[in-house]
């Protein structure tokens, strides 16, 4: 899958992991690429073209057993899950992991047969060949699994227009019949994984970007600071129950002042469970007082 999406899946992630950083998980979904991205600079993985590329169908990931195998990318979340829980922060394991399966099971459903079930096996290889057969379908595939991301997370404007945005700028590598740059690339791998790069860099800007403007007009339900992993924010579910009736009349005014004075209140809810003692202190009082008026 192309960069602006993998980056995208991040926010499924965190939309299970809310209380999980938004950057380490940015990190998971684009770890195996990163890892390609070295790779191919060393010349350990191999990456070629037709002698004129005219879409993503004419770029061929020739050889590149390590960073893109099956077994690679599930030991590598295994053992990113594994450290996790080593570490004692077995969430943020498990954040780390389902984003580096997420590569996984994203690129297997657009390449082409590719991805090898694991290194030094010469069996054969898997992927959808969507990219290859069926351009258009791989396009709308991508486009609207971006859009389901920004949808599962409840993301705000900016940040589906970057997802829509990001999209729609690789139109011209899904339709051999639209001009573009990939024109440049025939023959120069080492600039095509320079391209790439750029683009892994960019969109996961803009997801973490995109996704700190959305906590911010608090429609997400995430953290409110910004992704720095501190306290959740209120979920929709919780916000029924404990933002106050005063704050829903003031919605039309500003969405931002209504998460501002929902997490306050939110945060107060460990101070229950004395209200609770308190209650059920006065209930003995009352008792006490109703057996002393009745003698008994
Ligand atoms: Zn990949």
């Amino acid at each position: 899958m192309f960069a602006i999406n993998h980056a995208a899946a991040a926010l499924l992630v965190k939309r299970r992991y809310p209380d999980v950083s938004l950057v380490p998980i940015l990190i998971a979904v684009q770890a195996m690429e990163l890892l390609w991205v070295a790779l191919n600079y060393a010349g350990v993985e191999r990456t070629t073209t037709e002698a004129v590329v005219r879409y993503v169908g004419d770029i061929h990931f020739a050889y590149m057993p390590f960073s893109h195998s099956v077994a690679t990318m599930l030991g590598a979340a295994a053992l990113a899950w594994g450290i996790g829980v080593i570490a004692g922060r077995p969430r943020l394991g498990a954040a780390f992991a389902l984003g580096v399966a997420s590569h996984l099971v994203l690129d297997l459903a657009t390449h082409d047969r590719d991805i090898a079930l694991a290194p030094f096996l010469n069996g054969s290889a898997y992927g959808t060949q969507l990219y290859g057969l069926f351009p258009l379908g791989a396009f709308l595939l991508e486009l609207g699994f971006g859009v389901l991301c920004w949808w599962v997370y409840r993301g705000g404007l900016a940040l589906l227009a970057l997802i829509l945005g990001l999209n729609l700028a690789n139109v011209s590598l899904f339709f051999p019949g639209v001009p573009g740059l990939e024109r440049l690339l025939a023959g120069r791998s080492t600039l095509l994984t320079t391209m790439i790069l750029a683009q892994i860099l960019v969109t996961l800007w803009a997801i973490w970007w995109g996704a700190r403007r959305s906590a911010g007009t608090g429609l997400t339900g995430m953290d409110t600071g910004g992704g720095k992993g501190g306290h959740p924010g209120p979920r929709p579910d919780q916000g029924a129950v404990l933002v106050p009736r005063s704050v829903g009349r003031r919605r039309r005014t500003d969405v931002r002042k209504r998460a501002a004075l929902a997490v306050p209140i939110v945060r107060r809810a460990p101070l229950l469970p004395g209200h609770a003692g308190l209650r059920r202190f006065s209930l003995r009082c009352r008792r006490s007082a109703g057996r002393r008026r009745r003698g008994e």
